[in-house]
């Protein structure tokens, strides 16, 4: 069998991909391991899309990518009644913390971009909120440490408020409408085959090989392997010269009930709380959503496989909820735990990689960090310009693409995310990325 381009992964950056080359005419065929769409990383994500970010061109992309969920149906133009994932609108607010710079860099940015951003006082905060306390208990400690769930004495006194920022109710289905998108525009996608090996010939890729034996030839092999992709660029021989490598990272994601009285659902926002380095968000049900902002005090829990890992909850599930309680006394922690394990794709400096590789036709999506969820209509069209312009013959390690961000109209260097870039230390190295 023979196409243009084969797509390895069909999670929401995958079938985004999918989405953009087939709408540029590329012939695609896209391959998963698992038997749905949308059932790798993509499925467990908390599909927050918020626009602040600690670079200028994490800032431009997140901002760019929000528009494509504002207007989902027109950017998918699936036919009426097709059943689309709803984006929410609720807004984020963001805590303002010696952690985070008092979110000096990322209000300059968000102004520079004519990104909506509005400062909150302590009284705008809990008037919003009124179950929350500002007391502070920074720095974020595990339960074990002495001081744990203590107050500090001092305050939280301001945070930013960035009311255009909300979340996707269903990730999975999201990565079903772009595939079925894709679809319209002939890109074809086979389910529970995995990929073992990638071809190659004379310094360039051929194709893959699959599990049973088969072989797929295509001039173009794309890695979204999400969690899976370092597995993968091992596979084809392109991680020497690579300064930036990807590994999966285990984490968990804690569902409670809001306090009995409070709906959340309909009047809580997203928050992100680096006093007690949670982050929230409403969920169905009235239910809390709290994920982790990887404090210094947590061990980071790498694992070596991206499909055997423990999936069942730990400490951090319960250190989660107790650091929340912080913020919310009246929370009731429930003694059987919900939520969510899943694995992050983590690149070394939590910023992601969109780009070509040594190996020439076989370009990478991934090290998406826990962060590239929101993103994932833009990166589709990235990697679509990226591989065109590559496979015209231009070298973009040397002579980056520019890449133009077409709702917002500003142009970024698309080396920004190359595997050879220098490590990022602006990045906050944490999943705020
Ligand atoms: C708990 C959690 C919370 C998150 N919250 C947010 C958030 O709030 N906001 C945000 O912007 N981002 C968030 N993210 C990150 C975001 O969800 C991911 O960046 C995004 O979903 C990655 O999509 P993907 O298409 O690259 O990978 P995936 O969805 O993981 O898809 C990769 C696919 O590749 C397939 N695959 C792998 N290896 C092979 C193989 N050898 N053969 C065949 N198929 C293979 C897998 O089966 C899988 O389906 C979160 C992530 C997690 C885990």
């Amino acid at each position: 069998m023979s196409v243009d381009a084969i797509i390895i992964g069909t999670g929401v950056i995958g079938t985004a991909t999918a989405f953009e080359m087939a709408k540029a005419g590329w012939k695609t065929l896209s391959l998963d391991r698992n038997t749905q769409v949308g059932h790798g990383s993509t499925a467990g994500s908390c599909a927050i899309i918020r626009m602040h970010y600690s670079t200028r061109d994490g800032t431009a992309f997140a901002w760019e990518g929000y528009h494509y969920w504002r207007d989902w149906a027109e950017h998918l133009g699936l036919p009426p009644g097709a059943d689309l994932a709803q984006f929410k609108e609720c807004g984020c607010l963001v805590m303002k913390t010696e952690a985070n710079g008092h979110l000096e860099k990322h209000l300059k940015y968000s102004r520079d971009l004519d990104i909506p951003v509005e400062e909150w006082s302590a009284e705008e905060i809990t008037a919003r909120l009124p179950i929350y306390s500002l007391e502070s208990f920074a720095p974020p400690k595990r339960q074990d440490q002495p001081g744990f769930g203590e107050p500090n004495g001092r305050h939280l006194r301001e945070a930013v408020f960035w009311p255009k920022a909300g979340y996707v109710t269903d990730p999975a289905l999201s990565s079903q409408n772009l595939a079925d998108a894709a679809r319209q525009h002939g890109a074809e996608f086979r389910l529970g085959v995995e990929v073992t090996e990638i071809l190659r010939e004379g310094g360039r890729v051929t194709g893959v090989r699959l599990a049973d034996g088969e072989e797929i030839h295509a001039a173009v092999v794309v890695n979204v392997a999400g969690p899976g992709s370092a597995k993968i660029n091992e596979m084809a021989g392109v991680t020497e010269e690579m300064t930036i490598a990807t590994r999966p990272l285990r984490q968990e994601v804690v569902h409670v009930p809001a306090p009995e009285g409070f709906d959340f659902e309909a009047l809580g926002t997203i928050v992100s709380d680096s006093d007690i380095a949670c982050y929230c968000r409403p969920e169905h049900g009235n239910h809390i959503l709290i994920g982790s902002e990887d404090p210094e005090c947590d061990p980071h829990i790498w694992v070596e496989s991206d499909t055997e890992y423990d999936r069942d909850f730990t400490d951090q599930w319960t250190t989660q909820a107790m650091r929340y309680a912080q913020r919310v006394p009246s929370l009731g922690i429930p003694s059987r735990s919900r939520g969510v394990v899943d694995l992050y794709d983590a690149s070394t400096d939590w910023i992601p990689i969109y780009d070509r590789s040594s190996l020439t036709g076989y370009y990478m999506a991934c090290g998406t960090s826990g962060n590239q969820y929101k993103n994932a209509p833009i990166a589709g069209k990235l990697m679509a310009e990226l591989i065109a312009y590559c496979e015209s013959g231009a070298d973009h390690d040397t002579d980056p693409l520019q890449f133009r961000l077409p709702y917002i109209d500003t142009v970024i260097d698309a080396g920004f995310f190359s595997r050879k870039r220098p490590i990022n230390a602006e990045s906050s190295f944490s999943v705020l990325g």
